[in-house]
């Protein structure tokens, strides 16, 4: 395992911005902290870099004890959402600068910033100055400066957060691409759960201080361990006695199998390739409710023939992912 923590609890008071946290990461692998605004994610990343430390428990780094070392004796890369970059240096300086206060040789050092900048294809930009790089570009530009000193453990927290939703995508993309080149362990912060699925080997959930779950994209959005994790991982809706999502959710047009509840269909919306419907089932059903929400393919919703008012029965897909609603009596 390149990183582990074990019973880490940090407070702030009487608050616990961390409650007894314990997660093993990896060597190599690209992990995503994921969880809501204010559940613990930055504090958890900013001990493992020893830019805070924790009340109780312990930090392990590539097997060396690493719960009070300063941050430079880490061997640790990071990056903010809100990097501080040299404004005066040019990019190819900015990237040099850890290796040249390392009194690496200079031959060593412009051969290792021509390699990094070309690995975030930033090589043709090397003299300007940061100013004159978009946001997109300038984050990159610190991915290749964390990188240049050859860490153990990268740590991203909120890298791409301030840059618009398309850039954020690109970058993401181009995030697990890097990845795949340099293998550097990576704990990357997000309380994006898209973001997330999409870059990450593995998802810590993260939410109240406390973790939630750890597992794989699909072993998250699958199985996941509680209510709240898969809130969190996708849309959710109510039929009757569980939760589920909402394409999990089975639509006929006579009366189904035994225990399908019957409905109107209240509003329907098409998206793309998608049919939205909201079902208001029959008051002896709803209880007053939250109509159903599911999600067809076109053509189902077609060979069903459809329509605002329509009358349908409905119950869980087979195979479908569900949990208990909690119900409030
Ligand atoms: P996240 O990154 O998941 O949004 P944080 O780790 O930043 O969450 O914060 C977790 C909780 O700890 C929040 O409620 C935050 O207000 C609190 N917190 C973080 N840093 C401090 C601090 N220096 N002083 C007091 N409270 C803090
Ligand atoms: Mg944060």
């Amino acid at each position: 395992m390149s990183i582990e923590v074990t019973n880490v609890t940090k407070k702030y008071g009487d608050f616990y911005a961390l409650d007894d946290v314990s997660v093993s990461l990896p060597t190599g692998q690209l992990t995503a902290l994921l969880g809501p605004s204010g559940g613990g994610k930055s504090t958890l990343l900013r001990i493992i870099a020893g830019l805070d430390t924790a009340d109780s428990g312990s930090v392990a780094i590539e097997g060396t004890n690493a719960t009070k070392l300063p941050p430079q004796k880490r061997n640790v890369g990071f990056v903010f959402q809100h990097y501080a970059v040299f404004k005066h240096m040019t990019v190819a300086k900015n990237v040099a600068f850890g290796l040249e206060i390392r009194k690496t040789p200079k031959a060593e050092v412009k051969r290792r910033v021509g390699e990094l900048l070309e690995l975030v294809h930033l090589s043709q930009f090397a003299d300007r100055l940061p100013s004159q790089l978009s946001g997109g570009q300038r984050q990159r530009m610190a991915l290749a400066r964390a990188l240049a000193v050859e860490p153990t453990v990268l740590l991203l927290d909120e890298p791409f957060g301030a840059l618009d939703a398309k850039v954020r995508k690109e970058l993401r993309e181009w995030l697990r691409r890097l990845h795949d080149e340099v293998h550097v362990t990576t704990v990357f912060v997000t309380h994006d759960q898209e973001e997330a699925m999409e870059v990450a080997d593995e998802i810590v959930v993260i939410n109240q201080g406390r973790v939630e779950q750890v597992g794989s994209p699909d072993q998250l959005y699958d199985e996941p361990a509680s209510d709240f994790v898969m809130g969190f991982l996708g849309e959710v809706t109510r039929l009757g006695p569980v939760r589920l999502r909402p394409h999990d959710v089975d639509v006929v047009v006579e009366p189904g199998r035994s225990g399908s509840f019957p409905g109107t269909v209240t509003r329907m919306l098409r998206v793309g390739f998608e049919v939205r419907l909201q079902v208001e089932l029959d008051p002896e059903f709803s209880r007053g409710d939250e109509p159903v929400s599911v999600v067809l393919s076109r053509g189902h919703a077609r060979a069903l023939d459809i329509e605002l008012g329509s009358k349908v029965w409905l119950s869980a897909a087979v195979g479908a992912v569900t949990v208990p609603a909690m119900v409030a009596v």
